[in-house]
């Protein structure tokens, strides 16, 4: 699939936390062990923060077979801290609504299920477009996603409603850190990185 570009910006490689802090900027304190980081006592962000990015991120779901709905396996991928790409143990159901995996959380539901089984890991491929402000700060064009989860496209370019729940402030002009969700289940993460897109294309044309 996907592999990392050379100019990619490495958030966590699976040997520290360096990357990463609490909301409450006090440092994150997810458990490390065997390349990966496991949910623990709140959310994370990232230090470094983006405007239009390609995000990559790699989870594995916990193996809950009594649990349903909502309480299976939740966590959560926060583009700049304010949009939910919901992380959840969707696999094998026909439609997948506006809380399941892939959905963008209660705006987008995912053009179909990709969900792999618990146990297996899975990759979000993100590209954001983050929202153009006026100069008076309002919202000229929101904030934009197409998402590939394991390699398959669940959202083709939508258009954001807004922010999405529990955002983690709601500065939308200003860049954001990535931010991961700790709802209480035990899920697994390795492999994060980001590319930082340009805001635009040249406009020149070189005809030699
Ligand atoms: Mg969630």
């Amino acid at each position: 699939m996907f592999q990392r570009p050379d100019d990619a910006v490495v958030l966590f490689d699976g040997t520290d936390l360096s990357k990463w802090q609490k909301v409450d900027g006090s440092p994150a304190e997810w458990e490390l062990a065997e390349g990966t980081m496991t949910t623990a006592k709140g959310n994370i962000k990232t230090l470094e923060t983006f405007t239009d990015a390609w995000v990559h991120v790699e989870w594995c779901e916990p193996d809950m077979p009594e649990a349903k709905g909502q309480a299976k396996g939740n966590s959560g991928v926060y583009l700049q801290g304010r949009y939910e790409v919901q992380v959840l143990d969707s696999f094998g159901w026909d439609v997948p609504g506006l809380g399941d995996c892939g959905a963008i959380y209660n705006q987008y539901a995912p053009l179909v299920n990709a969900c792999k089984p618990a146990l297996e890991w899975q990759t979000y491929d993100i590209i954001f477009r983050a929202p153009r402000l006026a100069d008076d700060g309002t919202v000229v064009d929101e904030a934009r996603m197409t998402v590939f989860q394991n390699g398959t496209i669940i959202h083709n370019n939508v258009e954001l409603l807004g922010l999405t729940g529990g955002p983690l402030d709601e500065n939308v002009g200003a860049p954001g850190p990535l931010m991961l969700q700790d709802h209480g289940d035990k899920l697994q993460y390795r492999n994060i990185w980001l590319v930082h897109l340009p805001l635009k294309g040249s406009d020149e044309y070189d005809p030699s």
